[in-house]
This record gives structure tokens, sequence and C-alpha cells, in this order.
């Protein structure tokens, strides 16, 4: 046999056993999703034995007729999904998509503002070791003390101060919507081009449930795999002609060798699928499940422990828990939700107290528990799971053995009501 369990059973033991995980708990990690089973169809198909660097009908290989044709499927699709009349479907990653905007607007050495990591911004926003810290020369924007918002009289103040060539707008960790038109004005002011990283909140620009920065930023910059639901990977969007040239260039042969048509293939699925009202109601229970989950952590008995939510709210799909007056730290809750079945990842708040191994936050997601069927009933329930257990960690003597076994059996309830790919050949993943 050919299979994988026969040939390497090791590997498949492990892909098994994280099936199980992922089944058997909750993901609430905001920049993951469970994907369509049809989307790793395709990444699972022959169309990864293919080179096709080039673009679809200028290829540096033949054989590359059927690519062609998905390919051009893919840009038509997300075009149409964004309202962009250009589009670049071949980015590996996120990472590799601000790689590229960058390598095609401006040079090394050139001033950049970017969200300060430490405030929710991305490691290809400016940090110190990442391409984009050593290459360019950072300017970090930060947050209002006060508001939790983006402070954007800082950014027009450091723009003016500093000129940038280039602005980026976007987050990893962020629960409001940024003012993309006033990011423009800023950056038309100075002669900056403007780029927004959307990776984060494009499935609910997809779904109109979030204004887009299309019609606002000279470039888009966007993973596929967070809010969006396909596969691993990136894209980059615009709506000029000159700028899309030098984007393609900047990608192949810029930055990347041949693209991964297998991948490009799902890209293409996913931005099918994100065209359906069944997309637009996941995006909804996303959406709705954040608020509720924001709602409970500023309840009365989780605020008398310390422990509230940044901005007070969220208008996307993911929620800050800020530990920073509670005696329960960001990496004492990550182990406590781990303990239970939830899956979320410890997060610095602005100007966090504790080192950044520890933390004193927490970001909790809804994308994965949406695509899995999860309902405002379903995300009530898991969201008071969150705000118990986070209470009984701060109890005198931690969550005790009943507690954590009790929240358990609901994670698992919660879990098994909403089975997630029933086979892997069948889609399981809404
Ligand atoms: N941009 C933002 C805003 C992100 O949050 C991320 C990933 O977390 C990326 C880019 C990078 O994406 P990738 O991990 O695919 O390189």
């Amino acid at each position: 046999s050919t299979s994988i369990a026969e040939l390497d059973p090791q590997i498949a033991g492990f892909i098994d056993a994280e099936l199980a995980r992922q089944r058997e708990g909750l993901e609430m990690i905001a920049s993951e999703n469970h994907t369509a089973s049809a989307v790793m169809e395709a990444q699972g198909s022959v169309l990864t034995n293919k080179y096709a660097e080039g673009y679809p009908g200028r290829r540096y290989y033949g054989g590359c007729e059927h690519v062609d044709e998905i390919e051009r499927i893919a840009i038509d699709r997300v075009k149409a999904l964004f309202g962009a009349e250009y589009a670049n479907v071949q980015p590996h990653s996120g990472a590799q998509a601000n790689a590229s905007v960058m390598h095609a607007l401006i040079r090394p050495g050139d001033t950049v503002l970017g969200l300060n990591l430490a405030h929710g911004g991305h490691l290809t926003h400016g940090m110190k070791i990442n391409f984009s810290g050593r290459l360019y020369s950072i300017v970090p924007y930060g947050l209002d003390a006060e508001t939790g918002r983006v402070d954007m009289a800082e950014v027009e103040r450091l723009a003016h101060e500093h000129q940038p060539k280039l602005i980026v707008a976007g987050w990893s960790a962020y629960t409001r919507q940024l003012d993309f038109a006033e990011f423009r004005r800023i950056a038309d002011s100075v002669g900056a081009y403007l780029m927004v990283d959307m990776a984060h909140f494009a499935g609910l620009v997809a779904a109109g449930l979030h204004p887009s920065p299309v019609p606002h930023a000279h470039v888009v910059s966007s993973t596929t795999h967070k809010t969006l639901g396909g596969p691993r990977g990136g894209i980059i969007l615009t709506n000029d002609a000159d700028i899309a040239k030098k984007i393609n260039s900047a990608v192949f042969p810029g930055q990347q060798g041949g693209p991964l048509e297998h991948v490009i293939a799902g890209k293409a699925v996913a931005f099918g699928l994100a065209a359906t009202d069944t997309f637009v109601d996941k995006q909804k229970r996303t959406l709705a499940g954040a608020g509720e989950l924001a709602r409970r952590l500023t309840d009365g008995d989780v605020a008398e422990r310390g422990i509230s939510v940044l901005t007070g709210g969220t208008d996307v799909h993911l929620v800050l828990v800020d530990l920073r007056n509670s005696t329960l730290d960001g990496a004492q809750a990550e182990d406590l939700l781990a303990q239970i079945g939830i899956t979320v990842n410890r997060n610095a708040v602005p100007d966090d107290p504790r080192p950044p191994m520890v933390t004193s936050g927490l970001r909790i997601g809804t994308p994965a528990l949406a695509s899995r069927g999860f309902g405002s009933e379903a995300f009530a329930e898991a969201a008071d799971i969150i705000a118990e257990v986070l209470k009984a960690g701060t109890d005198e003597n931690g969550a005790s053995p009943e507690t954590i076994a009790e929240l358990s059996e609901r994670v698992t309830r919660l879990a098994n009501d909403h089975p997630l790919y029933p086979t892997l050949t069948e889609i399981g993943a809404r």
C-alpha cells in the first residue's frame, strides 16, 4: 500500500493525534481556523508536483495549462470578493506577502511606520530581528494609553516628523476597527504609500461585516488562513496598475521561486466558499461569539477578580483579556485553559508589567469555533466556561481538581455537539 498509515506510521500517528486534539478540544487561537475539507483536498493533490515559475500565460515551465486556469480562477475570485482590480495569489504566507510589498515599494534604509509589536502589531511590521526591522528604518506607533485604541494623532505627528516612505496599518492583536481613510490622508500628506495588512480581519471584510481597506490603501496584504478560512498562504491586492506590476515582480522573482499551485487551488476553493451566504452567516456567528465572550469577561464576578478586556469589548473576532490587575498571569491562564481543553495564546498587553514569556493578557478568538458550527448558545457556554476557569485560577489555592474536571466535561460536551471533520473526505468544517 502507499497510504501514509502503512508507509510511515510514525507521521500518520501524529497526524491522527492532531486530528483528535482538534476534534476533542476547542481551538480559540484568534489566528487559527478549521479549513474546509475541500481546501485540504486541493492541497493534497497532484498540483504539488508542478513547477510554474512566472504567471498564468507567462511561465518559465511547460505543462502549465491546467495550473494557469486554476491560478486565473483564484485571481478572479479574490478580485471579485474584495472589489480589487489586481491580485497576486502566490505569496507562500502573510510574511512573504508583506516582504514582497516592501520589496516592491521601498528600498532598504527607507523609513516605515508600523504598529508597535508590543501594542498588537505583527513581526513583519518592524520587529528588530525580522527582515522588516533589519532592512528598513522602523518608527513604531502605539496605542493611546487611555482608550487602548490606535492613536491617530501620534501617527500623524510621527509621519510628519519622520517622513516615512511607507505606513503600515494592520494588526495581530487588536479589537477595534482602524480608520483607513484617516491613515490614507496622513500617508498622502507626507507622500508615503499606505499598506493595510488585513490578515486578521479579511474574512469579516469579505462578508461585508468590517470596512474594506481596499478603496483606501495603495496595497492590501493578507493571509488566507485566518478569518478567511482558507489554506495557509498570502495574497496581495491593489487598484493601481503600476503598483500591481511592481508587486508581481517583487513576489516572483523578487522573493519567491515556484508558486505553490496546490495551495493556490485551495485558495481558489476558499475564495469561492467565501462568496456564499453560508460564509456570511459564519462570520456573523464569529463576531457575535466574540461579543458574547467580551460581555461575559466584563461581568461583575470576573471584574472583582481583577480580570477585564482591553478597550472594554470588541468589534472583531477576538477578545484581549487584561490580567494586569489579576493575581493570575498570562502564562498561568493559558495553561489553565489548556487543562480544560481550550487552546488560546497568552499575549502581552500594552506596557505589560510582566515579562514577555509570562505576559498579563490572553488573546482569544472565535473563528475556528464558528467554522465548526457554534451559534449563540454554544458561544455563551464557552464564554461561561472561560470566565469560570479564570475566576477559579484567582482562588487562593488555584483552580481545584473538581472544578477542572467539571469544566473539562463541559468543554467535551460542546466539542461533541459540534463534530469536526466527521470524515476527512467530507466538508465537516462549514
Ligand atoms: N500579518 C499579520 C497581521 C499577522 O497577524 C500574521 C500572522 O500572524 C502575518 C501577517 C503573517 O502570516 P504568516 O504566518 O502566514 O507568515
